[in-house]
């Protein structure tokens, strides 16, 4: 068996800094799994779980990326052993991250006994103060979208706004 990786992330979307990242590590392992933390019942996401699958889906077989997607709750290390992960990846960008990612990673090593690694990949320049709330804010005031998220995001974004403001 290769070395399986996941990406694990709450993807409200995915946007251009999410996607780098998922490029970048299909070509350092076997077999990549992205994986969508599900949400809660009192979650704020903006996307359902299916949502977030089909936006994911789409950017894959265009991009021509390798991957498969699998939403998951409950803990982490869990879903690693039933998937047969042995390499965590996270994305590292401005030093605000760095503290909680590193408890992240630590707390996660600790529950798997060790049994696997995380390895960071730091973040393009371009995308290293991209985020989904800020993402989430840009098209709450109708700014433009293009340079942080792929069309079908930008698309399915306009469409939430309309739907948040209408029900306002
Ligand atoms: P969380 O819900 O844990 O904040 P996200 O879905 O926002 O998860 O992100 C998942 C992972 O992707 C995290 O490791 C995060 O640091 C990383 N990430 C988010 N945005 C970017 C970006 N613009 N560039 C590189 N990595 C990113």
């Amino acid at each position: 068996m290769g070395k399986i990786a996941l990406y694990p992330g709450s993807f409200d979307p995915i946007t251009k800094g999410h996607i780098d990242i998922i490029k970048r590590s299909s070509n350092l392992f076997d077999k990549l799994i992205i994986g969508i933390f599900k949400n809660s019942t009192k979650s704020k996401a903006w996307f359902s779980d299916e949502e977030k699958v089909e936006m994911i889906q789409e950017i894959l077989k265009k991009e021509g990326i390798e991957a498969e997607i699998k939403i998951f709750n409950g803990l982490l290390v869990d879903f690693m052993y039933k998937e047969n992960v042995n390499i965590l990846i996270r994305g590292l960008r401005a030093l605000s991250d760095y503290e909680y990612e590193l408890q992240f990673a630590l707390t996660n090593s600790a529950l798997a006994k060790n049994d696997f690694e995380t390895v960071f990949l730091t973040a393009s320049r371009e995308y290293l103060y991209l985020s989904s709330s800020l993402v989430k804010e840009i098209a709450l005031n109708e700014g433009q979208l293009g340079i942080f998220v792929p069309k079908i995001v930008e698309e399915e974004l306009r469409k939430k706004v309309k739907e948040i403001k209408h029900n306002r």
